[in-house]
């Protein structure tokens, strides 16, 4: 189950980054698969493996309206012969990203935001008998094992590795492997999309990990004009799409960081792209 993945590292030639003497890099985790895309498969991985192998049937999972990982869960388990069940944060809505949840044979089930922060773990016994309980965004130790995984394919030459941070899981991911494989002249960034996320603060240790809660434009899945302007400039230039919500966030806090001289000089950045374009189609003038 999800064995091998398909996410080239891919070098761009884009102003902002090279007229500072650096070189960008992007390893487009985005490809890996349409629907259990970047950092969802990474996360996925372990936790279906010890599904099957605890021989369970059905998956159940947490997430937003619009939620990436909700997604993933709904197509691996398909694609792996699990039934799934999808709880979504607030009132019952339709959107492309629950129809295609849908498709995939997901069960949904709307929970208020209430019930959803205090006592979505309950619900989960409740709604769906015996099935295996991934957490949102498949934030877990498995899901940090399959992320780690990821170190193994940045080369050498690295010195600044960027992500984008929602849950926090990828990055803890990330920074296991870089332990796991003694990388420690390799620095990690973290861009958090989510404003002053006081517990992902405290879940990083600075000396570790560098987290930055200056570029998440006002909050979580907040756009304005000049992010919008952002993404198209880097998509017309370069080819790559960026999704508003995360990674349009941490390309442009890259090129602002390089912008400030903050990275030092001639470094090898590499930024983690993990897809994520169709929770931002409805976003799409
Ligand atoms: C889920 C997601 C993230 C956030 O990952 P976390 O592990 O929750 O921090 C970043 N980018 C994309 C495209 C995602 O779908």
């Amino acid at each position: 189950m999800l064995d091998s993945i398909y996410s080239p590292v891919e070098e761009v030639f884009w102003r902002p980054i090279t007229q500072k003497g650096h070189r960008l890099f992007v390893k487009r985790e985005d490809l890996s698969h349409p629907f259990i895309s970047g950092n969802k498969w990474r996360k996925l991985k372990y936790h279906l493996r010890d599904a099957k192998e605890k021989g369970f049937e059905r998956l159940i999972t947490y997430g937003g309206a619009y939620s990436n990982h909700l997604l993933a869960v709904a197509c691996a388990g398909a694609k792996y012969k699990f039934k799934t069940f999808g709880i979504v944060r607030g009132e019952e809505v339709s959107n492309h990203m629950l129809s295609m949840c849908t498709l995939f044979g997901m069960k949904l089930f709307f929970v208020t935001r209430d019930d959803y922060k205090n006592n979505k773990e309950l619900l989960a016994k409740k709604l769906a008998n015996n099935a295996y309980v991934i957490n949102e965004g498949g934030d877990s130790a498995l899901g940090e094992q399959g992320v780690a995984e990821v170190i193994k394919d940045i080369g050498e030459s690295t010195s600044h590795l960027f992500c984008s941070v929602g849950t926090g899981g990828t990055l803890a991911g990330l920074y296991k492997g870089i332990l796991a494989e003694k990388r420690s002249n390799l620095t990690l960034h973290g861009i958090m999309v989510v404003k002053g996320d006081g517990d992902i603060q405290q879940r990083f240790n600075s000396n570790e990990v560098k987290l930055y809660d200056r570029f998440h434009f006002g909050g979580y899945a907040k756009v304005t004009p000049l992010l919008k302007e952002f993404v198209k400039a880097f998509a017309s230039e370069t080819g790559i799409l960026l999704d508003y919500v995360y990674e349009a966030k941490m390309m442009y806090a890259i090129a602002q960081l390089c912008e400030e001289n903050a990275l030092g000089s001639n470094q090898n950045i590499m930024a983690l792209h993990n897809g994520g374009l169709l929770g931002m189609l409805s976003m799409l003038d």
